[in-house]
């Protein structure tokens, strides 16, 4: 049966919530990020969680973790929110850019070789809108390079590969709970790792590396990125219903697909045999043939009062890179043209199968 409409918010989630404001641990600590921490490693198949304030912060930990030193790089997809890759240029590294697999979107593994150098310190996966990337062929280049791998899983919470949950691959992952992703505690994040020693001193970069023995004795600089009690009480609730997200989030684009399988000049989300997809947003790509560019088919939609968005521009494009001087000249063909002909619209969990098919009778008229 396919479920309807999914709240954003449901009733045990406000008990929870209420639970830890009774209590009276309203801050850092507390029994529910205990609990979150535990039961989304555990979800993801790994042995320790650090909840922290976002997704961006998140990563700024897991490359904190790496320790680069001045000129180290990071091999990353281009086509990415922006977080990852302004993690490494604060953190004094150099990400070194791969383009997109056309079909997936997701990082394209045979570009990675050539890209990896003497100063390489570790791969950056980004998962793509719900869809795996390619992670054997990402965890074999890692092992024969000696590479540290980081998975960026913010919009991949519960997809597989190869039967296997994302953001429990590579070495670290981590993942943002902001209220458009899978599970959101309206704000919030968590890094997981392999080892004791990783999880130590993530805790420690997240509250100020603040000493177990002498508290104010610092021997680096950490951050304030801690995630709080009330915050995780949100995130134990929506663990508990993951399988009813993640199934409403496959049926929204089942719909989709289903309406817009026969439509020309349109690429639809794929899920590669190997993958199981989520769905985060479903994206689609015009071709040159549709005679139209992503953002004049979303001024058309928005006049019939559907709301979208563009895809990622590729970080080569970002102004703020170029100024400090990276990547110039470089070209990624796949990435440019997903940022200029792609767009996603609207597939929220409480969006109705009606909704959904208004939605893409719009999108059909639009493109006639
Ligand atoms: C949303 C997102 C982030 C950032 O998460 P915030 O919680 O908004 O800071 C990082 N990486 C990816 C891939 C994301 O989709």
């Amino acid at each position: 049966m396919i479920p309807v409409a999914e709240p954003l918010v449901t009733e045990r989630d406000i008990e929870l919530v209420n639970e830890a404001l009774k209590s009276g641990w309203i801050s850092s600590a507390g029994k529910f990020l205990d609990l979150f921490e535990e039961r989304w490693a555990a979800y993801c198949g790994m042995p320790h969680g650090i909840a922290v304030s976002n997704g961006s912060t998140a990563l700024d930990v897991a490359v904190g973790l790496l320790d680069l030193q001045p000129g180290d790089e990071v091999i990353m997809p281009t086509f990415t929110i922006i977080s990852p890759a302004q993690s490494v240029v604060r953190a004094g590294g150099i990400p070194v850019l791969v383009d997109s697999e056309p079909r997936t979107w997701q990082m394209d593994v045979n570009q990675i070789e050539a890209k990896i150098s003497s100063r390489t310190r570790a791969i950056l996966v980004v998962h793509i809108y719900g869809h795996p990337a390619d992670m054997d062929a990402i965890l074999d280049i890692a092992r024969r390079h000696n590479l540290t791998v980081i998975e960026d899983a913010a919009e991949v919470h519960g997809a597989e590969y190869k039967g296997r949950r994302c953001g429990g691959l590579g070495d670290i992952s981590t993942f943002s709970f902001y209220a458009n992703k899978l599970v959101t505690t309206g704000e919030g994040g968590m890094v997981l790792v392999r080892t004791t020693e990783m999880a130590e001193r993530a805790r420690s970069l997240r509250n100020l590396c603040f000493q177990k023995k002498q508290r104010f004795l610092h021997d680096e600089l950490g951050y304030n990125f801690r995630l709080t009690n009330l915050q995780a009480a949100l995130g134990v609730g929506q663990i508990e219903r993951m399988e009813q997200i993640v199934a409403r989030k496959r049926a929204i684009a089942n719909v989709y697909s289903e309406c817009l399988k026969d439509v020309p000049g349109i690429q639809l989300p794929a899920e590669a045999l190997w993958a199981q997809n989520v769905y985060w947003v479903y994206g689609i790509v015009l071709s040159y043939e549709a005679g139209l560019t992503a953002l004049q088919l979303s001024e058309r939609l928005r006049k019939l009062g559907i709301e979208t968005r563009q895809f990622f521009l590729g970080m080569h494009e970002q102004p703020v890179f170029q100024r400090m001087g990276l990547f110039g000249g470089e070209r990624y063909p796949v990435a440019e043209h997903l940022a200029r002909q792609g767009l996603y619209i609207p597939s929220g969990l409480t969006m109705t199968d009606q909704q959904i098919a208004e939605t893409a009778t719009a999108l059909k008229e639009c493109l006639a």
